[in-house]
């Protein structure tokens, strides 16, 4: 079964863009996500614009604020605290990567916890550790709801997540771990590999590199989850990290690249967005 994280997405945002609609007249107000993009890069074009087109499809407000490359570091940190102090902006995204000459640690950390949409900031990803009311980081949080749509139990499964990034990898892990999976990280240094992954239920897969993970690393009848994006050197075109064609055969559930993980990363951003508002509004 091919699980399909744009018609899940679909869904969700349907369902969300008829809420909002009750908050709106509740409230006096739509929900406001602001993405601040620093240069030209197109991946990041690409991101923000995909944010803003969400984000209007579900009938938020949205601000997309673009600031050239030389902008200083503190200058960049100026803009977040006005928005920070902003009670008409309910969340603040700023896309990275960033340019070398500005700290994305500090960047992150200067956007309130309470406006954190990515769920990046310290202290959310330490409430997150520390099994505390939390906004959930958006990749991880699209991977747990793309298995749960699949139907697939997690409880008591052997997962396997490669890579171990702080902003799939890791978090990945901890999810599938408060769904009381039982999970092994995997990362450059690991050993045996594809013995490892082979023994998956759920394999989880995230490292950024082009159909890295053949049919022989994947068991009979396992959920397969690729959250990779790349461009296939033969075609050109997006890949995961997965071999979709041959990997399909074995799993039971897959996801495909683009159309999976993706389309979820973004509908969850939009969920958080919602989180934070009515936070906001409830204070
Ligand atoms: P990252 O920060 O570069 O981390 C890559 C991870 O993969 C590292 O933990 C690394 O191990 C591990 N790794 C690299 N080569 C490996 C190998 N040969 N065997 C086993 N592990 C290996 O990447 P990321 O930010 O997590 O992103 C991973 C992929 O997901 C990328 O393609 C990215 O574009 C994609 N992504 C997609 C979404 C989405 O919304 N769909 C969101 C975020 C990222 P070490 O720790 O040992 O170096």
């Amino acid at each position: 079964m091919i699980i399909s994280g744009k018609d899940l997405a679909a869904e969700l945002k349907k369902e969300m863009a008829a809420d909002v609609v009750k908050y709106t007249a509740q409230y006096g107000r739509a929900p406001h996500l602001v993405v601040i993009l620093v240069g030209n890069d197109p991946a990041s074009v690409s991101y923000v614009t995909g944010k803003a087109k969400d984000s209007l499809e579900v009938g938020f407000k949205n601000t997309t604020i673009r600031k050239d490359e030389s902008i200083s570091e503190d200058e960049l940190v100026a803009l977040i605290e006005e928005l920070n102090a902003d009670k008409e902006v309910d969340g603040v995204l700023v896309q990275l990567p960033l340019p070398k000459h500005i700290s994305e640690d500090r960047i992150i950390a200067t956007i309130s916890k309470e406006k954190d949409v990515d769920g990046f900031h310290p202290l959310n990803v330490a409430a997150l550790w520390q099994k505390q009311e939390c906004v959930l980081p958006c990749t991880p949080k699209g991977v747990i709801k793309l298995l749960q749509r699949a139907g697939v139990e997690i409880a008591g499964k052997r997962a396997v997540v490669i890579g171990r990034s702080n902003i799939v990898g890791l978090p990945v892990s901890k999810l599938l771990l408060d769904h009381n999976a039982t999970v092994t990280m995997c990362h450059s240094r690991t050993q045996n590999l594809a013995e490892i992954a082979r023994e998956a239920d759920i394999l989880v897969v995230a490292i950024g590199k082009p159909k890295f993970v053949t049919a022989d690393m994947v068991g009979e009848g396992a959920a397969v989850i690729d959250v990779g994006v790349n461009r296939d050197p033969e075609t050109g075109k997006l890949c995961g990290d997965v071999d979709f064609e041959a990997c399909k055969e074995k799993a039971s559930v897959i996801t495909p690249v683009p159309g999976g993980c993706g389309p979820m990363t973004r509908c969850c951003l939009m969920e958080n967005t919602i989180e934070c508002y009515l936070n906001q509004m409830n204070k």
